[in-house]
């Protein structure tokens, strides 16, 4: 008895850090006073906490604002400079690896194209390890000072039942990355031990998600979905996947593969996927299969020089402008089978090619949606732009870790995770 009454308090105070510094990191910056209002905890609960916060070096002071009468009160946020994050995006056509600060500024960044074998996988995982090696250096500082480092990959990932596996060591996952396997069947990668791979070359806590799903937790925490408890980001690229939210969490199903919307069949029988199934949504508005189906892109040239040459040739030649429009009716049926399925408040069209095709087609793509979803939902969602840019996926993956960091109130975040591990249990 004694001992649960022993993690009852430690947990109380994990949750009040957490919260506290949740609130502070997305609403910051913030009066101990308004943390109080906010939060419901009592003026000593918030000093207190707030003390230790300060003491950790996780939150400080960012000035002062006058209060009606009284003395100017401080306000508080979270230290941008606390530590690290990486966020890395295994793409379609290279590896790109991003460190920023606590404030998601970005500190360094390495672009390392594949080579022609592609995504052969011990190249993809020397590409990340130089990569994240090359911002370490770059960015002037210790390895140390990296609190984690999150992957977003092309496929679907399974987290595991190792240490890394969410619910880990008091509900704070880690970072072991070790059960973490990979099934990546449009780039060849079949049960892909990737967390184990990448754990023979890094002793930095790990975190590894889908790319769809990364960048729908960059749009949720900074950009278009804010704010929305029930969304979906749809990622357009050369392939099409998304990122169901609801509760305001991604829903991943049994084995976190839920959200695989580019292989929903839009036509039986229809064009072969690179899935190896046929019809698939992905098969004809991914940007691959759009050029394919144009059949006059540039030879030799990258699939935004491709999207960007039909985007000009629709304006002076009607079969172009027709492949678009046709296009654009796809994807509306597409969405419009996610807002039968999900009821979702708001859509979300990210990824590279979703943001150069959407500002010309978003119009074509809503009509398409009300026409074929069932108009009670539909009047209930909005269909909007991303807001965040390509570069999304590796903002998002840097979430991961950062996402850890706030769940677990900040507890010290140290490289072994032994010593890690004897930290949260003391908390
Ligand atoms: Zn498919």
């Amino acid at each position: 008895m004694a001992d649960r009454g022993k993690r009852t308090v430690r947990d109380l105070r994990r949750g009040n850090r957490s919260a506290l510094l949740r609130h502070l990191y997305f609403e910051g910056p913030l009066s101990r006073q308004e943390l109080g209002r906010d939060s419901g905890l009592s003026a000593g609960s918030i000093s207190n906490v707030v003390g230790d916060l300060i003491a950790d070096g996780l939150v400080e002071e960012a000035g002062s604002v006058d209060s009606d009468g009284g003395r100017p009160r401080i306000l508080l946020r979270v230290a941008a400079g606390y530590g690290c994050v990486v966020g890395v995006d295994v793409g379609e056509t290279r590896v790109r690896v991003e460190l920023f600060d606590l404030a998601l500024t970005e500190l360094a960044a390495a672009d390392l194209p594949l080579s022609d074998s592609g995504h052969d996988v011990d190249h993809v995982v020397r590409l990340v390890l130089d990569g994240l090696s090359a911002v370490v250096r770059d960015a002037g500082i210790s390895e140390s000072d990296v609190l984690g480092v999150g992957v977003g990959v092309p496929g679907i990932v399974e987290q595991g039942d190792g240490a890394g596996a969410p619910g880990a060591a008091n509900g704070v996952d880690l970072g072991s990355g070790e059960g973490i396997v990979v099934h990546g069947q449009t780039i060849g990668w079949n049960a892909v031990p990737f967390g184990r791979l990448l754990r023979a070359g890094t002793d930095l806590p790990l975190y590894i998600d889908n790319g769809a799903k990364t960048l729908g937790q960059a749009e949720m925490w900074f950009g278009a979905g804010r704010g929305a408890g029930s969304a979906v980001i749809a990622l357009l690229g050369s392939g099409v996947g998304a990122c169901v939210v609801a509760d305001g969490k991604p829903y991943r199903g049994a084995t976190s593969s839920a959200g695989e919307w580019g292989h929903t069949t839009l036509q039986v029988g229809g064009r072969l996927c690179r899935c190896g199934a046929r019809g698939c949504l992905e098969a004809y508005v991914g940007a691959e299969a759009l050029l394919e189906r144009w059949g006059r892109a540039p030879e030799g040239q990258s699939e935004e020089a491709g999207l960007t040459a039909l985007l000009a040739a629709a304006d002076e030649d009607p079969s172009a402008a027709a492949l678009l429009a046709e296009t654009a009716e796809y994807l509306g049926a597409g969405i419009a089978d996610l807002i039968n399925l999900f009821n979702p408040e708001r859509i979300v069209i990210g990824g590279w090619a979703g943001l150069m095709i959407g500002p010309r087609l978003l119009p074509a793509v809503r009509e398409a949606a009300v026409a074929y979803a069932l108009h009670h939902p539909c009047a209930q969602t909005s269909i909007e732009m991303g807001r965040l840019g390509p570069d999304a996926v590796t903002v998002g993956a840097a979430t991961l870790p950062l996402a850890r960091l706030l769940d677990s109130g900040g507890a010290p975040w140290n490289r072994n995770p032994t010593v890690r591990e004897a930290r949260l249990e003391v908390r």
